[in-house]
């Protein structure tokens, strides 16, 4: 089975769940079997700094948010969290921020460094930066930058990311492209208005990128944003169509797995949505860095929540699926 038009890609957007489940879902499960040996990837998330400038209408860290509490985690404190994330076992770090403009640059170059040092993969996503940071990351060894488009539709994203442009992001999102480092990037899915088409859009522009990650999850929106008096949280339905969809596309991209159940109130963290996730041939888990005291203060999101490396290696067995260990 291949999937190559925005055609067929809406057609599986629009077709009956039990359809998707007893055909689509089931190719795209066998694909990562055969071409990733069913395999789990697990990264270690650290959100080193809370504070940004940009307004982002469905973003619980935007500048306007003044009920949250804002940190900056140090560069001593980070290596620390690095040497963790090593002696847990785990062999990939994943280090998020908002855009701010005051944490040291030296201090994140420095951080990418000493991750390379221990032998991390490292994925760091910290918005849009100018093409001189970039090259510079490139220069410190940094492996992957993960820098989302959210929407692909225009009018959209001018609407929820009033403090940029699409043609920035996009200039941003080619130039990483076109360097040595690899690129994750992706949608958010059932944002309020968003039609299937513009979905569909979206899957077309993840495979146009040939992305190494799609950091995919579905809408949640965040109390106290703006975007949140418009529209409740994204369809699962869509997002695991999404993840089929993506998987037989692209068979060995990483897909986050991280995904809420049909339950309102689930968090990236629910076992069911994961379980759910992982069998429509997601593959990738997170475990939580931040000390708890932090947790709740880095919400992108709604119920951002993770776990810790115990549950998620109780979900690994779960899932019947193999850690991969060694990249
Ligand atoms: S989505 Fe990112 S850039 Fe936008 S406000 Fe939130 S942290 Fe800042």
């Amino acid at each position: 089975m291949t999937i190559q038009t925005k055609t067929e890609i809406l057609e599986i957007l629009n077709m009956p769940n039990e359809e998707f489940n007893n055909s689509i879902k089931k190719r795209a499960k066998e694909i990562h079997i055969q071409n990733n040996d069913n395999s789990v990837d697990v990264i270690a998330l650290f959100g080193y700094d809370n504070i940004c400038k940009n307004q982002c209408l469905y973003c619980g860290m935007r500048a306007g948010n003044s009920k949250l509490k804002r940190y900056r985690i140090g560069l001593e404190d980070a290596k620390k969290t690095e040497d963790a994330v090593k002696k847990l076992g785990l062999n990939k770090i994943f280090l998020i921020s908002g855009e701010d403009p005051k944490y040291d640059f030296k201090d994140i170059l420095s951080m990418v460094e000493y991750g390379k040092e221990l032998g991390l993969f490292v994925s760091m996503a910290a918005g849009e930066l100018s093409f001189e940071k970039y090259q510079a990351l490139e220069a410190a060894g940094l492996d992957e930058y993960v820098l989302k488009f959210e929407t692909s539709d225009k009018d959209m994203f001018a609407k929820i990311k009033p403090s940029t442009t699409f043609a920035n992001r996009i200039k941003c999102i080619k130039y990483i492209k076109n360097s040595k480092m690899k690129l994750a990037s992706g949608n958010i899915i059932g944002l309020p208005q968003q039609t299937l088409e513009q979905v569909a859009d979206d899957i077309m522009l993840m495979k146009e990128l040939e992305i190494s990650w799609a950091p995919i999850i579905p809408y949640m929106p965040v109390p106290n944003t703006p975007l949140a008096q418009e529209g409740g949280r994204g369809s699962i339905e869509t997002t695991l169509k999404e993840i089929s969809i993506l998987r037989i596309m692209m068979p060995q991209v990483n897909i986050t797995a991280q995904q809420p159940s049909e339950d309102p109130k689930s968090s990236l963290a629910d076992v069911q949505g994961n379980l759910n996730a992982l069998s429509a041939g997601a593959n990738m888990l997170f475990v939580e860095m931040l000390p708890p005291a932090l947790i709740k203060d880095f919400n992108v999101i709604n119920n951002r929540m993770i776990e810790g490396v115990e549950k998620v290696n109780k979900l690994v067995e779960m899932s019947e699926m193999k850690w991969n260990k060694i990249k």
